[in-house]
C-alpha cells in the first residue's frame, strides 16, 4: 500500500431500502428471484460509489450481498440444517435460535467469488473482501456432529482456505476474517482459534487480515459493553499470540472505547487497522476527533503500518449517517497525514 494511512471500513455498509429494512440486522430481502440478483449488484455498485465519494482508499463491496456476516456463508455450505434450530448463547451473551451442524461439512461451490469478480471489474481500487472466521462460525450454531468446538473449527478452516484462494484469484487484495468469538473465549482462541486462523489463510499470497471487535451497535452488545467495567482489557489475552501468528493485519475498535489504546503495542510489527469510527453511536465523529484517535495510535504503531477503519460495521445505521461517519474517517485521516508529511519534510 503506497497510500500513507489507507483509509477502510471493518465491513458491512448500511443497504438502500429498496434492496432490505433499513437499520436492522438479518434484514429481510425486499425482492425476489431475478430482482435480487439484480438489486444486490445494483446496491453493490451504490455502495462502492458511496465509499469513493468519502474518499476510502481500500474499498469493500458493503456486504451488500448477504443478510449476515455469518450465517449467508454457512447458507452455502452442505452439513447445516437451517430448518432444524436450537437456541444456543451467541458470544456467552445473548440467546439466539440457530442452524444445526447435522453431518459433515463441505463447501460444494463457492460463495462469494462471482461478487468478488464483479467489484474488481468496477474499481482499480485495492479491494477487501470479509469472510467469517472459523471460530466465530462454530458460536453461531448448534453441532449435533462434531464431537468439539475445535474440529467443527478446523473443518470450517479448510472451507474458508478453499473460498479465500478463490477471492485471491478473483483480484482481492486483502482478506479479512471476522473473529468477534476472539474477544471471549480468550483460552479456546489461545488453543486453537489462532491455530484455525491460520489454515483458513494457508498458501495465500494476498495480505490477510483479523478484525476483532466489540460487535455491532446492537441492545445486546451494548449490554455487554456495560458489564465489562472502565477497562476493557480483552485484547491483552489474544494480542501476544497474534502477534506471533502470519496474520498481517489485525483489525481492533478504539473510538469511544473502553480499550487502553496501549495494548496495541502488544502487536507491535503488524499492519493494524485502528477503529477511529464508533458504529455504536448516532453522533458523527468531528474530523479532530478521529485524527485525535490515529495520533494515540501512533504511539504504539509504526505511521507505514497504520490504517484507519472504523470500529466494526455500519449495517445498522442509516445511510446518511455512515456516509458522514464515512467523510469524517478521511477527513481526520488527511489531517494526520498532512501532520506526517510535515514533520518528514523538516
Ligand atoms: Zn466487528
Amino acid at each position: 500500500m503506497k497510500q500513507l494511512l489507507p483509509t477502510s471500513t471493518a465491513g458491512s455498509l448500511p443497504k438502500p431500502s429498496w434492496l432490505a429494512e433499513p437499520e436492522q440486522l438479518w434484514s429481510p430481502w425486499k425482492l425476489q428471484g431475478q430482482e435480487l440478483i439484480d438489486g444486490k449488484t445494483d446496491a453493490l455498485r451504490v455502495s462502492l460509489q458511496e465509499q469513493r465519494r468519502a474518499g476510502i482508499d481500500i474499498v469493500s463491496d458493503g456486504e451488500q450481498t448477504r443478510q449476515h456476516f455469518v450465517t449467508t456463508f454457512i447458507e452455502h455450505l452442505d452439513g447445516v440444517d437451517f430448518e432444524k434450530r436450537e437456541t444456543v448463547k451467541i458470544r456467552d451473551r445473548y440467546e439466539a435460535s440457530v442452524p444445526t451442524v447435522v453431518g459433515p461439512v463441505s463447501r460444494p461451490h463457492s460463495v462469494f467469488v462471482k461478487d468478488a469478480k464483479f467489484l474488481r471489474e468496477q474499481t482499480d481500487q485495492p479491494i477487501k473482501w470479509a469472510l467469517p472466521g472459523p471460530m466465530t462460525m462454530v458460536d453461531t450454531l448448534y453441532n449435533a456432529h462434531y464431537k468439539s468446538r475445535e474440529k467443527l473449527a478446523w473443518e470450517f478452516a479448510k472451507i474458508l482456505n478453499q473460498e479465500a484462494k478463490e477471492l485471491e484469484a478473483a483480484g482481492v487484495d486483502i482478506i479479512q476474517f471476522d473473529e468477534p468469538a476472539f474477544n471471549v473465549f480468550f483460552e479456546e482462541v489461545n488453543a486453537w482459534g489462532i491455530a484455525c486462523l491460520e489454515r483458513a489463510i494457508e498458501g495465500l499470497q494476498c495480505e490477510t487480515a483479523v478484525h476483532i471487535c466489540y460487535g455491532y451497535g446492537i441492545k445486546a452488545n451494548t449490554d455487554w459493553k456495560k458489564t465489562l467495567g472502565s477497562e476493557w482489557r480483552q485484547y491483552e489475552e489474544v494480542f501476544p499470540k497474534l502477534q506471533q501468528s502470519n496474520i498481517d493485519i489485525i483489525s481492533l475498535e478504539c473510538q469511544n472505547s473502553h480499550v487502553p489504546i496501549e495494548l496495541i503495542e502488544l502487536i507491535r510489527g503488524k499492519k493494524v487497522m485502528v477503529g477511529a469510527i464508533d458504529v455504536a453511536s448516532n453522533e458523527i465523529e468531528t474530523p479532530e476527533e478521529v485524527a485525535a484517535t490515529l495520533r494515540e495510535a501512533l504511539k504504539y504503531v509504526d505511521a507505514d503500518k497504520l490504517y484507519p477503519c472504523t470500529n466494526c460495521g455500519m449495517a445498522p445505521l442509516s445511510r446518511e449517517l455512515a456516509r458522514g461517519k464515512l467523510n469524517a474517517l478521511s477527513a481526520g485521516a488527511e489531517i494526520v497525514r498532512k501532520e506526517l508529511v510535515a514533520k518528514l519534510d523538516c
